[in-house]
């Protein structure tokens, strides 16, 4: 779902008018608005309606259930992205919102007001897949029981909209709306403060540096849009304290995150050590042992010292360059023009978003798994089978778990944990992620490396190829902006 929300966010952002005007007359464009809305709940409605009888009828086999659910919701989420944009895009809604009396002149409700029918149909998607999600949940829940582990009971309708908002909406849009309140500010006293700086394109400048803050303060602001608390002194604050210190990680807190009835999960945010916080959810910490959080804490290590979080905001300079760049010459434009770029322009950013970022976040998160596995070897998980990080002529000056042999105990470890987390979390293992590639080929894929040191060193080299070539593009695509936005005599005039 967070997909669509910044999509949806996002279409707002770049583009502050519609860029085609095909339905113009005000009950035409409502009534976009209402099939928009309306459209996606019963595509939801329907696909929980099948899980349900899905996992009825087999009641031996939940994955096929779960798998329709998981199928359906993605019909959901293209349903509400096609519907939206087009709203956004295609319909004069936005100039109607911006229109609306008394709220149209405010920052950030016009805004507010373009994404109702999104944030709408959201909650009710939600409202209405409930039973089905509760079902997948019980079925996980049982899992949980004959494990002998604690268990909180499967949430209610209200925490789990309450939990899907805050996980999947909220923490997109909190720091997304305070950009578009900048940007609606800036351009509220646009000459003022053109005439301030002596210089044309300060707008855009002071939007881009007003991005730039709130990317860097946007951990401070989602520890507490979720729900979460200090991992409290104890055995495992010091394991994984002493696993940070090995790994020269620094950080300003480990959180405890309540994520919900069951979710296992854990992640990192924050590119300065000053604003990075781990989490690990609590359903985390309750069910699995101690090497398995120390093998999640290692693939999360794996972001920061690996510097992902980095390279992904390069990532999202490159688009921020590329809107400033079409909002600098589409003022020079006539509508036609604009109508070009504007659409070549999405198709551009829709590829880079739903293509290349997922296939750089999949090579990304290999690397993190990889490193997931060398963390446990750094922590002296014993080897039990062969090897080729434990091989006995490594023995001296010994292994380098850091290195590019994978212990194939450690790996196993690791992929064990996986396939874990997704039973726990109610998730077919075959089922694929966007984000992350299917549970099942990340726990193949590691465990051939282990036995493999040559496939981990040119995977590792790939990655490396990535980070070259989002580096090259951010820098080019940072001095052409630059440079059409006149960068140069800003420098003179305050230098
Ligand atoms: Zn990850
Ligand atoms: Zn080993």
């Amino acid at each position: 779902m967070f997909v669509v929300v910044i999509l949806v966010l996002s279409i707002v952002l770049a583009f502050p008018a519609p860029l085609y005007r095909w339905v113009t007359d005000t009950p035409a464009v409502v009534a976009w608005a209402v099939a928009a809305t309306l459209v996606p709940v019963a595509v939801a409605a329907l696909a929980a309606r099948q899980a349900l009888r899905r996992l009825e009828r087999f009641p031996e086999d939940p994955n096929r259930g779960q798998s329709v659910l998981t199928h359906g919701m993605r019909a959901v989420h293209g349903t509400l992205a096609i519907g939206q944009s087009g709203l956004l895009l295609c319909t004069n809604w936005l100039l109607l919102v911006a229109r609306t009396p008394v709220v149209g002149d405010w920052p950030v409700i016009p805004a507010l007001l373009a994404i109702s029918p999104f944030l709408v149909s959201a909650l009710l998607v939600w409202v209405v897949s409930y039973p089905a999600d509760r079902a997948v949940r019980q079925i996980a829940l049982e899992a949980f029981l004959f494990r002998g582990r604690p268990v909180q009971p499967v949430w209610s309708l209200r925490q789990y909209v309450i939990n899907n908002v805050r996980h999947q909406i909220l923490f997109i849009l909190i720091p997304m709306l305070l950009i578009v309140a900048a940007r609606d500010v800036i351009v509220i006293y646009e000459e003022p403060l053109r005439r301030f700086s002596g210089h044309p394109y300060t707008a855009d400048l002071l939007l881009g540096a007003a991005a730039a803050l709130v990317a860097l303060i946007a951990p401070e602001i989602l520890r507490y849009v979720w729900s979460t608390r200090r991992l409290p002194e104890g055995p495992l604050r010091d394991r994984l304290t002493q696993v940070c210190r090995k790994l020269r990680i620094r950080y300003r807190e480990i959180l405890v995150w309540r994520a919900g009835s069951g979710v296992v999960n854990a992640a990192v945010m924050g590119v300065v050590a000053p604003l990075r916080y781990i989490l690990l959810t609590d359903g985390m910490l309750e069910q699995l042992d101690d090497a398995k959080i120390e093998a999640v804490f290692g693939h999360e290590a794996g972001h920061v010292k690996r510097h992902h979080i980095f390279f992904f905001l390069l990532f999202a300079v490159i688009t921020g360059c590329l809107v400033t760049l079409f909002s600098i010459h589409s003022r020079h434009m006539n509508s036609r023009e604009q109508q070009m770029v504007g659409t070549l322009l999405a198709v551009v950013l829709l590829f880079k978003w739903s293509v290349v970022f997922a296939w750089i976040s999949r090579r990304f998160e290999r690397q993190a798994d990889m490193f997931g596995a060398r963390v446990l070897a750094l922590c002296g998980l014993p080897c039990v089978q062969p090897c080729e990080l434990h091989r006995p002529e490594h023995s001296n000056p010994g292994p380098d778990p850091l290195g590019d042999a994978l212990c194939s105990t450690a790996a196993n470890v690791f992929s064990n944990t996986l396939n874990e987390v997704a039973v726990l979390n109610g998730m077919p293992p075959e089922g694929r992620s966007w984000r992350h590639g299917s549970i099942s080929s990340r726990s193949r894929t590691l465990l051939r490396l282990a036995a493999d040191p040559a496939a981990v060193a040119s995977a590792e080299r790939t990655v490396a190829r990535i980070k070259i070539a989002i580096t090259v593009v951010a820098v080019v695509c940072t001095a052409w902006a630059g440079w059409e936005l006149k960068l140069w005599e800003l420098l003179r005039h305050w230098g």
